[in-house]
């Protein structure tokens, strides 16, 4: 319910077996060295983790063990490029200090030069993605972890650690709202990293072609993505997609968009969209299929879904942890 998009296709993960203790004895292969490079893929982990790296990610313990504290959050925020830790004065250019009682968690940059002090006064999370929190930080991190694992609201409420002490149970609003701000990041960083490899579909082959629009985000900074036309075209597993601001349901716009991902001679299965009549006179064999295939997340709801079904492939196939794969998009998103 809370992602919408089950029955993605996920590779089952293997269980770490008893050998991978031994292999945590000898060293690490060294084509895994580079596999944290921001700007390199790296290669898809085709065997079981080691007893390390399972230790090395992210779990409920941990999340209450590190991130548990207004204090352990804000340093942590630090540490991983989401917020300042430091900045200078504009006009002083000297560096500002931090005021910690005008801004619950992070505290207001503020220059203890004369009278500037009321002048540069800003609040730390300022156009970052804690800019107007209205919940705890430690919260905000266990929605944050809740999501890159892709709890459901269900499971959220139940494993919430905070509630026994709050006496209250975080709402589902409050959870639809992160987690919303959450796909948007990803949003943002799919479509910058959406690169090209070749056509898809061919002669004998099928290709199912959504469309969808994203309206507003709730979040009103960062890139701007509202209103942008998004088109899915999918075989298989593999999975293109092209961003438009014109209009998609004109021919003109909608075909060029095609032609460059899908080859010529491919059955293309669309809805009934009169926009697409026009695909076999591009020589594509078109079928107009009633029920779309369920486990396409393009159509299980906007497209917003399907750049989170990306990024969750891209994470379980290459064994990357999500939560902090998701602490990357962040900082991507709002550098
Ligand atoms: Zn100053």
């Amino acid at each position: 319910m809370a992602s919408g998009n089950s029955g993605c296709g996920r590779d089952p993960v293997p269980e770490p077996s008893t050998s991978s203790i031994s292999s945590m004895l000898r060293r690490r292969p060294a084509f895994l060295d580079d596999s944290d490079d921001d700007d390199d893929d790296g290669p898809v982990v085709g065997r079981d983790l080691y007893t390390e790296e399972v230790i090395m990610m992210w779990n409920l313990t941990k999340i209450m063990k590190n991130l548990s504290t207004n204090e352990q959050c804000v340093a942590f925020a630090e540490e991983n490029g989401l917020v300042h830790s430091q900045k200078e004065c504009s006009i002083h250019r000297k560096p500002m200090k931090i005021a910690k009682s005008t801004n619950k968690s992070f505290g207001s940059w503020c220059c203890t030069k004369g009278n500037c002090r009321a002048k540069t006064k800003v609040p730390r999370n300022k156009g970052t993605f804690f800019e107007n929190i209205k919940i705890d930080l430690v919260q905000v991190f266990y929605l944050l972890y809740a999501y890159s694992h892709k709890w459901s609201y269900e499971t959220v409420i139940h494993e919430d650690p905070y509630k026994e002490s709050r006496q209250q149970c975080i709402s589902r609003p409050t959870i639809s709202d992160w987690y919303s701000y959450c796909r948007e990041t990803i949003v943002i960083y799919q479509m910058d990293r959406n690169q090209v490899e070749g056509k898809i579909g061919g002669p004998g082959k099928v290709v199912q072609i959504d469309v969808s629009k994203f309206g507003k985000r709730k979040f009103n900074r960062g890139h701007h993505i509202e209103g942008h036309w998004v088109i899915g075209m999918t075989e298989g597993k593999d999975l293109r997609l092209e961003v438009s601001l014109d209009n998609i349901e004109s021919a003109e716009v909608l075909v060029p968009l095609i032609q460059k991902h899908v080859e010529v001679g491919t059955t293309i299965h669309t809805n009934f969209w009169k926009v697409y009549d026009c695909l076999s006179q591009h020589g594509y064999i078109h079928k107009k299929v009633i029920e779309s295939d369920p486990d396409n997340p393009f159509v299980a709801d906007d497209g917003s879904y399907f750049y989170e079904y990306l990024w969750r492939r891209y994470n379980v196939k290459h064994r990357k942890d999500p939560f902090m794969e998701l602490i990357k998009v962040i900082k991507y998103a709002y550098k």
